[in-house]
């Protein structure tokens, strides 16, 4: 099987996405463990937490893990600093350009994987000099692309655009879906979604047992005009609803959004009031299991689908 494993030293292709607030140290070492690619998500941590999580990571498993790193993060210099510092195997920028950093990080030892939404900006990932791509449909959670492509349309045109291992992400959740990616031309699958509600998360109980309960149609795509973001359905994304209806101008949507609602929402349960970022994916979710189950299920589900699609 072609896949992302030797490269990043994984027993298995499969990336745990980095979940603001929902993805720590535990969670991150857990998929590690399991032989995965394990992520701390850094979006939602203050410096001096993320060298704690890093530590703790690194405490935790003597395998690769990676950090995710937002670029668009208040403090992102920071976070490179202590990145390095801790000598963190795997690098996965999003939301800005992987240029910028490169450099410090290949020259450091750190391999760097770029998420993008869009064969034009893998290109550009590539041309960086990015270790791989992930590339993300329109069906992910949290923050997505504009441009709506789906998984099924983005992956076969990243994997014709670019030579380096294409990582697919949205809407993978399990074996089958796995597969398909993989059919696509994919080297490996990041799932998000499926990782939040997941034992070893960080997610608030309540936000994890509401992933579970979403079915089809619950989340949906908003706030383009800000940064777009995939949301479950509850009342504040009535609100944004109701914003849009009334022809709210961008101003009163980011007076609306807030600061703080990932937080809220994610991370203290509030379901009411919380912004709760999930991919499509959870409409085919209906356990919490441990991250090991999870990736273990996930392989058997894969080697059964291929080899029944072989008959
Ligand atoms: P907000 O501006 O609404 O709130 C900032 C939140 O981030 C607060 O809850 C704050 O915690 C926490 N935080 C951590 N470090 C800092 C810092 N250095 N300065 C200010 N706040 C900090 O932003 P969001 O919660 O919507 O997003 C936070 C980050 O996560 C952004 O960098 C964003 O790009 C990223 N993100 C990434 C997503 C993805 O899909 N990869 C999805 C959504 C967000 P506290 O309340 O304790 O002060």
């Amino acid at each position: 099987m072609k896949d992302i494993s030797g490269l990043f030293g994984l027993q298995y292709p499969i990336v745990q996405g980095g979940m603001i607030w929902c993805s720590g140290w535990e969670l991150a070492a857990a998929v590690s463990n399991a032989g995965g690619l394990g992520t701390i998500g850094s979006g939602s941590m203050y410096p001096d937490v993320l060298r704690d999580q890093i530590r703790k990571c690194k405490a935790a498993t003597d395998r690769p893990f990676a950090v995710n790193l937002p670029l668009i993060y208040p403090q992102v210099a920071d976070h490179i600093q202590i990145i390095l510092e801790e000598k963190v195997p795997v690098v996965i920028t999003s939301a800005g350009n992987p240029k910028l950093y490169a450099e410090t990080f290949k020259s450091a030892g750190c391999k760097l994987i770029h998420v993008v939404s869009s064969s034009k900006f893998a290109i550009k990932a590539q041309e960086a000099g990015c270790d791989a791509v992930v590339a993300e449909g329109f069906e992910a959670g949290g923050h997505n692309g504009r441009e709506e492509t789906t998984t099924l349309c983005l992956i076969p045109q990243v994997v014709d655009a670019v030579t380096i291992p294409v990582i697919a992400a949205g809407g993978i959740a399990d074996g089958r879906s796995m597969l398909a990616a993989f059919a696509l031309g994919a080297q490996g699958v990041q799932m998000g979604s499926r990782f939040v509600a997941c034992i070893e998360s960080s997610a608030h109980e309540a936000f994890k047992q509401a992933v579970i309960a979403a079915k089809e149609g619950d989340t949906h795509l908003t706030l383009k005009e800000i940064t777009p973001v995939r949301l479950l359905n509850n009342p504040f994304a009535d609100q944004v609803r109701l914003a849009y209806h009334n022809g709210a101008t961008n101003d009163e949507l980011k007076a609306l959004l807030g600061r703080g609602r990932a937080k809220k929402g994610m991370f203290e349960g509030d379901m009411i009031d919380g912004e709760l970022e999930i991919g499509q994916v959870s409409a085919r979710l209906d356990n919490i299991y441990s991250a090991k189950q999870i990736i273990d299920q996930t392989m058997v589900e894969f080697k059964t689908a291929f080899q029944k699609m072989s008959l």
